[in-house]
């Protein structure tokens, strides 16, 4: 039957109809010819012996008086029947008394005709008795041969046998045959139109119900309903799959409900981590702006740098933590995102090692890390994802190893992978800890370590290691130690990439612009749009020292206002402020034909990216994080086209060249050097430094740049002192060249 599965239910039950009329009419047919055939061959058997009989009454008369040729022409009569074909008369004894042979009998048959019926005579005569004979019949090769005694006066005086032949039950057979085969095929005909018209009552209400599956799968709408036709068990079947689509929809309806309400929650809570770090990044800024600011002072007290150290690192940390929960948040809600771009890896990774090396000097740890020559030299990849990787690994390497442990952190490239290996010594990891660590919030181990975190890191940067097409692995004996890896196929960059040069603090700028307009020597003039009071006072703080001229505004009206008036070259412009927000403020700038090509720098506490992608779109050139980080320069530099001046710059140069101003602590060298001020120049130094005059003293660094340029460094240098405010140093260098 398997033989018939792919074959539609219509065409099944049209085979199965046709298979069952056939089979019932083939075997109704034959039983009815069978019966008729058997019932015409006694028939004949029957005429057969009343034949036999007449000869025998026709044949006593010869009989009896030994008259063979009186009972010979009696049995030619019987050539009026064709299938007779031979006749024959024995005498009680035995003998053959006469005999008739149809026509036509060739000489050969006439023997075999002979002697079959003369065996057979005998055979039966030798079982009975003589005066025993009895009448019986044979049918023998396509005949049909009887014999009857003549009785007369109850004594039998002879027999006679006759041989028929059977045309007539051939030709019965034939027409029988011929018959059925028309019934049948009519039959069959007529079931299979049938079967054509009916198979519609069972396959309508399945093709109905098969065609409603479909819809209700593809469509995924289960308010969809199987219509019914019958009562029968297809009427059955399809009420189970109504009920059953109603129990899903019922089902449905629950989890959509409680799907709106884990959103929901999920929605507050997102907000609400979004709105906690708005406000824990507004006093942040202000804190690391600070503590930022005030460690460039090189006449910081040991203890109050120590101090401000402290609060840098607390407020990185808090920084780390705020992130680390957000970024979970966004794993959760699939929304973290890479941003790929070419780097130098060997620069990247330098820069964490010795980050790390001087963490675990503090821990009194040993730090080790081997690069291998094979790295390639750039990779595009998302390198603030992958360096939060890793500073995670190293940072728990450390975090988890007691005093003199060793860290090793290995970075190698084969197969076309790069592969960072970070292992350590320290406390371990048991074996049925280790699936759990991959978690949100697991901590595992002894508990005064649990303290130093938030057991979040391993979570967010398995996810990112995955993003990145890796897979993060660790292996750990508890008390020998822990190794982290993994290996990630990232996109090797054929081009050249630089390194990036290593971060110096920068103490000023210089513009690239070639245009020597009047404007070009005068600082740059940069409107400040922000309504937080410490965020205001850290910009300045950061941009005032480097020679810019700083405009501030309190709000987006304000903002509007001052940038008409002052024609600033740059303007930063928050975009949460009250009265008016940076998003209307930056629309209304843009729409002034003065205004409209100064650029703007959105920033903002906010983590809602559309908060991001919108000052794009009303016209804000780029959009700065809060808190500033090394963003800040960046961009300011770049939208002003900028040259920064490095300290360390100053302070090569000044060991290079010999003709460069002598450095601060040997005031003297300054005073050998071939450049000196001119007397003029020299008093006029002195003057403004004894006022201690800053803005005098950095127009005058201008000045001198100016009319000489290899006063250049020493205008630096100047610039540099003024900036920060070093009065001492000023009044120092000035008095040498007063001397002189
Ligand atoms: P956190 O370090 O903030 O607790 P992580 O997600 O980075 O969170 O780590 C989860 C936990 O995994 C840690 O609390 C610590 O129990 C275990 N762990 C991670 N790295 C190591 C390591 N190098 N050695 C021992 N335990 C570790």
């Amino acid at each position: 039957m398997h033989l018939l599965n792919p074959i539609s239910i219509k065409n099944k039950l049209q085979f199965i109809i046709i298979i069952t009329s056939a089979i019932v009419l083939l075997l109704a047919s034959t039983a009815f010819i069978v019966n008729d055939l058997f019932t015409f061959r006694r028939q004949m058997v029957a005429d057969l012996f009343v034949l036999a009989e007449l000869v025998g009454i026709n044949s006593t008369a010869g009989l009896m008086f030994n008259n063979s040729h009186t009972a010979e022409e009696n049995i030619v009569a019987l050539k009026a029947n064709k299938h007779i074909i031979v006749t024959k008369i024995y005498s009680k004894d035995g003998t053959l008394f006469a005999s008739y042979f149809r026509e036509g009998l060739d000489q050969d048959s006439l023997s075999k005709h002979l002697s079959v019926s003369e065996k057979y005579f005998r055979h039966n005569q030798k079982k009975q008795a003589r005066d025993k004979i009895e009448e019986s019949f044979f049918f023998h090769n396509n005949h049909l041969g009887i014999f009857k005694p003549i009785i007369f006066k109850n004594e039998i005086i002879g027999i006679v046998y006759i041989k028929s032949d059977l045309d007539a039950f051939h030709e019965r057979l034939f027409w029988k045959i011929w018959i059925m085969g028309i019934v049948m095929l009519v039959s069959l005909l007529l079931a299979f139109f049938l079967s054509l018209k009916f198979h519609r009552t069972i396959t309508t209400p399945i093709l109905n119900l098969l065609e409603t599956m479909k819809e209700v799968s593809t469509d995924k709408i289960y308010s969809h309903r199987a219509k019914k036709t019958t009562d029968d068990e297809i009427g059955k079947l399809i009420d189970g799959f109504n009920d059953m689509l109603a129990e899903i929809e019922k089902r449905n309806i629950a989890l959509a409900q409680t799907r709106d309400q884990a959103m929901a929650a999920s929605q507050a809570k997102t907000t609400f981590l979004a709105n906690m770090s708005h406000e824990l990044r507004t006093p942040l800024n202000g804190i690391l702006g600070y503590a930022q600011i005030l460690l460039q002072d090189e006449d910081l007290k040991e203890t109050y740098k120590e101090g401000l150290e402290v609060i840098q690192r607390s407020g990185e940390y808090l920084l780390t933590l705020i992130n680390d929960i957000l970024d979970l948040s966004k794993v959760e809600a699939g929304k973290i995102e890479l941003d790929p771009a070419n780097f130098h890896l060997g620069g990247f990774i330098k820069e964490i090692a010795e980050l790390f090396k001087m963490r675990a000097n503090q821990s009194e740890l040993y730090f080790t890390y081997k690069v291998s020559k094979n790295l390639p030299r750039g990779i595009c990849a998302d390198e603030k994802r992958l360096r939060q990787i890793l500073i995670n690994l190293l940072g728990n390497a450390i975090k988890f190893t007691p005093e003199e442990g060793k860290v090793n952190f290995e970075v190698d490239y084969y197969d076309d992978k790069i592969h960072f290996k970070i292992a350590d010594t320290g406390i371990g990891i048991a074996e049925n800890e280790l699936k759990h660590i991959f978690s949100p919030f697991q901590q595992v181990g002894e508990l005064n370590y649990r303290k130093q975190g938030t057991g979040l890191g391993l979570s967010i940067s398995k996810e990112l290691v995955e993003m990145m097409g890796g897979k993060l692995q660790v292996k750990s004996i508890v008390g020998k130690g822990s190794t982290f890896w993994m290996a990630l196929d990232l996109p090797v960059v054929s081009h050249k990439i630089e390194e990036q040069p290593v971060k110096k603090p920068i103490i000023g700028y210089q513009r690239i612009s070639t245009e020597k307009d009047s404007k070009s020597e005068s600082p740059l003039k940069i409107l400040l749009v922000e309504d937080n009071k410490e965020n205001r006072s850290v910009l300045r703080n950061i941009l005032k020292p480097l020679n810019f001229e700083i405009v501030e505004a309190k709000n987006g009206i304000e903002g509007v206002n001052k940038a008409y008036d002052c024609l600033p070259d740059l303007i930063i412009m928050d975009l949460i402020m009250p009265e008016m927000n940076g998003f209307d403020a930056t629309r209304k700038i843009k729409k002034i034909p003065e205004l409209q090509e100064i650029p703007i720098i959105a920033t903002s506490a906010s983590v809602f990216e559309y908060h991001r992608e919108e000052s794009l779109k009303v016209g804000c050139q780029d959009f700065m994080p809060k808190p500033f980080g090394e963003d800040l320069l960046r961009l300011v530099g770049q939208y002003l086209k900028l040259q920064w001046i490095y300290k360390e710059t100053l302070e090569e140069s000044s060991i290079k060249n010999i003709n460069d101003p002598p450095s601060e602590k040997s005031p003297d060298e300054e005073i050998q050097s071939s450049i000196k001020l001119q007397t003029e120049q020299a008093n006029h130094f002195f003057i403004l430094s004894m006022k201690g005059d800053i803005t005098g003293i950095l127009e005058f660094a201008t000045q001198i740049e100016q009319s000489d340029a290899q006063l250049t460094p020493l205008a630096n240098k100047i610039r540099y002192f003024a900036n920060n405010f070093k009065v001492k140093q000023l009044r120092k260098m000035a008095k040498k060249h007063f001397e002189v």
